[in-house]
């Protein structure tokens, strides 16, 4: 079968590229011929994932919450490659589990920051740089938590998750009438260093990517299988390709059904 080559010369910033999704998304769409800035606070990850992909990869340390990082992140696309066609913004972080009673409003401050300021700050730079050239495409990372409440949900998370798809909507109407398209991509539960790290830094007790596969695997509706980070990279490329050239202001939920349980 003939491999088609969809990002062929564009260039991508995807924000927590280190991570699980981020490094999926990166490798597929360098695979694509897109050249990839993978922007991180995990500089050892990232460069180690950056050289692993290949020379169309690079790494720039960038924490999405600091004004001063976003923007020197789009400007190192700039001047290393000239434009700007694709930002992920696809950093987040989890909150704990919580009850409104109880919010600890520093750990909302910070949450906050990275989950939705941060897709704000990503916005806001891409723009500068892709509406003079009327062309690009913006992706935001949100969650099955952006749609629906309850059970395990954390409450911050959730909160965060759920501004996702009205700011993808809110961006999409003001950046469409520059020719910029803005969508958001909701991933089930997967098996990423952010779960584990959750349950490490938050619940009573340490957990393997085992255990949380072997969770996820039983609340899927799709016998057999659970969500991977593949299926999230196999998303986006479609939401940042000239594929989805009329898609804008949406949100792709990749959850096998799970959410209309
Ligand atoms: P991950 O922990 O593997 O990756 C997250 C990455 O974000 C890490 O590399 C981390 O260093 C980076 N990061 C954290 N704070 C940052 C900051 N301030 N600036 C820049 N980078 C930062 O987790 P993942 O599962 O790949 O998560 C990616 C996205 O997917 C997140 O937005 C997450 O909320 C979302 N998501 C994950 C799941 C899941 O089950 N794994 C489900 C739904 C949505």
């Amino acid at each position: 079968m003939k491999f088609c080559v969809i990002l062929e010369g564009k260039v991508a910033i995807i924000t927590g590229g280190a991570g699980g999704i981020g490094s999926a998304t990166a490798r597929l769409f360098a695979a694509h011929g897109a050249y990839v800035i993978i922007a991180d606070v995990d500089d050892k990850t990232g460069e180690r994932v950056a050289l692993q992909i290949g020379r169309r990869v690079l790494f720039k340390h960038c924490d999405v919450a600091q004004e001063a990082n976003v923007a020197a992140t789009v400007d190192f696309a700039i001047e290393r490659f000239g434009k700007l066609d694709i930002l992920y913004n696809n950093a987040g972080i989890a909150s704990p589990l919580d009850t409104f009673q109880n919010l600890d409003m520093d750990i909302y401050d910070r949450c906050t920051a990275v989950n939705v300021r941060g897709v704000v700050l990503g916005i806001k730079h891409a723009a500068r740089v892709m509406v003079p050239r009327r062309q690009g495409t913006i992706l935001n990372t949100a969650s099955i938590a952006s749609v629906v409440t309850g059970g395990t949900m954390k409450l911050i998370y959730n909160m965060n998750k759920m501004n996702l798809p009205g700011l993808t909507k809110i961006a999409a109407y003001h950046l469409g009438k520059h020719g910029l398209r803005v969508n958001c991509i909701s991933p089930a539960g997967i098996p990423t260093q952010m779960i584990v790290a959750w349950h490490k830094q938050f619940a009573l007790e340490a957990i393997d990517m085992d255990t949380v596969e072997a969770a996820f695997l039983r609340c899927s509706p799709l016998d057999g299988k659970t969500c991977t980070t593949e299926d999230i990279a196999r998303g986006a490329l479609f939401l940042c390709s000239d594929d989805s050239g009329y898609v804008s202001g949406q949100n792709l939920i990749v959850d096998a059904g799970y959410t209309n349980i």
